[in-house]
């Protein structure tokens, strides 16, 4: 359902976005070498008996971008057009990420390329566990620490954290976060990154002085990012006036229901045929005029070919990789208020962070404890990126990019070379 163009690849678009970033920077050679590029790639055979008998062979990735900062730290996708070069993006940009947000984490992803929706709960089990000793040399609480990510979820980190915690020996749940609170997860995980999401759209209409209440809001993906964030929207007073899935879209002009939205979702695994709201397309939900559109899926969803048609006067980038820098330059010239992704959508790692220290110190918090620290550092990184932008009359993406590459640079060359 989105009106992705498959040939922009998500690496070269991670590469461009450097290299504008780390010229913005007048960052010299030597630095660029050594923070640029991933520190570790790896490629794992995952076979997998499925439940007609017969054994399939699964290609998965772990893909560490940078440690120099922290240990590596990034999720886990499931997803049938998952690619080493996607993986290789992704843990990219986690690494710029975790140094907007100041925490003392580099980045990594992984992902295994699959249909998770055409596999039963045995197979997929038993493919996570597979996977999982097959990356289990990377892993470890103070080495690199997945978490989920699009098709990945609470059950999924459990078995990460079991399978782990078996090979060891004794329990572990610091390797994975996300986990179930019942596992060592932490209270206000699973809404981080919506309500990241959310926390920057407030600061962005604060400083444009535009209201929040009565925003109208187009959301694309309504899955934990993006029905999170519309809930929070909603209960804002805005009016979320459409929302798709990969099977569908719903419109309503007047605002849809986003609680009853969440239960059919819940129900039923899609938004389509929602009461009060009529079919659209994916195209047109993309050019729907309002004021903020959240893309909350993949990579690519606005290009070069559809960038003009987007109406919505601010894009936060609940997704990561949303736009490409084609349709960067077009929004950019139309005047649309971009909050960019490895800001936008940092409340969940923000809040992973926060889990793997309650792990560390086996000591948990009060869910309204993690709702403060978490507005507190999304809105301090929101402040920090938008004065890198006013300062330098930069967009907000490279912007956030001088920010995160900066911090990353600095601490390289505190680190110096090794031999
Ligand atoms: P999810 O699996 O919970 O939900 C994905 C949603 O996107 C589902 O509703 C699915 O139906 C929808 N979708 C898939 N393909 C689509 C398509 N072609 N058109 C429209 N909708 C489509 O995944 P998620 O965790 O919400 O991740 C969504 C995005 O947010 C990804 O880019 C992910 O990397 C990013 N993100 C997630 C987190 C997190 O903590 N979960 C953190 C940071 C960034």
């Amino acid at each position: 359902m989105l009106t992705t163009k498959l040939a922009d690849n998500a690496y070269d678009v991670a590469l461009e976005n450097f290299d504008a970033a780390a010229d913005a920077l007048q960052l010299d050679n030597d630095t660029r070498e050594m923070i640029k590029y991933p520190e570790r790639v790896l490629t794992v055979t995952v076979p997998v008996r499925l439940d007609d008998g017969h054994i399939h062979r699964f290609e998965g990735y772990r893909v560490q971008h940078s440690m120099v900062r922290g240990p590596a730290k990034g999720g886990i996708r499931y997803h049938p057009q998952v690619t080493l070069d996607e993986v290789k993006a992704l843990a990219t940009w986690m690494t710029w990420k975790c140094a907007v947000v100041n925490i003392p984490f580099g980045g990594a992803k992984g992902g295994i390329t699959c249909d998770p929706k055409r596999m039963s709960p045995g197979e997929l089990q038993r493919m996570t566990r597979r996977y999982t000793s097959a990356i289990l040399p990377l892993i470890g609480p103070e080495q690199d620490i997945p978490a989920p990510d699009v098709y990945t979820n609470p059950q999924t980190m459990a078995w990460i954290m079991d399978t782990y915690s078996m090979t060891k020996g004794y329990p572990i749940p610091g390797v994975v976060t996300g986990k179930p609170i019942s596992l060592g997860g932490s209270l206000g995980r699973n809404e981080a990154t919506g309500r990241g999401v959310f926390y920057t759209i407030q600061s962005a209409c604060e400083h444009l002085r535009r209201p929040l209440k009565g925003a109208t809001i187009a959301v694309q993906g309504f899955g934990n990012a993006g029905s999170i964030a519309a809930q929070l929207l909603h209960e804002a007073g805005a009016k979320v006036i459409a929302v798709s899935d990969s099977t569908g879209c719903v419109y309503n002009r007047n605002g849809l229901n986003i609680p009853e939205l969440i239960l059919l979702k819940a129900l039923s695994g899609h938004v389509e045929g929602f009461p009060e709201s009529e079919a659209i397309s994916p195209a047109e939900l993309l050019a729907l005029k309002c004021d903020i559109l959240v893309p909350a899926a993949l990579e690519n969803a606005i290009h070069a070919e559809n960038a003009s048609a987007v109406r919505a006067t601010m894009i936060a980038e609940a997704a990561n990789g949303p736009l490409t820098p084609a349709a960067d330059r077009i929004l950019e010239s139309k005047g649309v208020f971009v909050i960019p992704d490895i800001l936008c959508n940092a409340g969940g790692v923000t809040v992973s962070y926060f889990e793997w220290v309650q792990d560390e110190q086996h000591l948990f918090w009060e869910a309204q404890d993690v709702y403060n620290r978490l507005e507190h550092v999304m809105k301090t990184a929101f402040r920090d990126v938008l004065k890198i932008h006013l300062e330098k009359k930069v967009p907000m993406r490279i912007a956030a990019n001088m920010l995160g590459i900066g911090r990353v640079a600095e601490a390289v060359q505190l680190r110096g070379i090794y031999p």
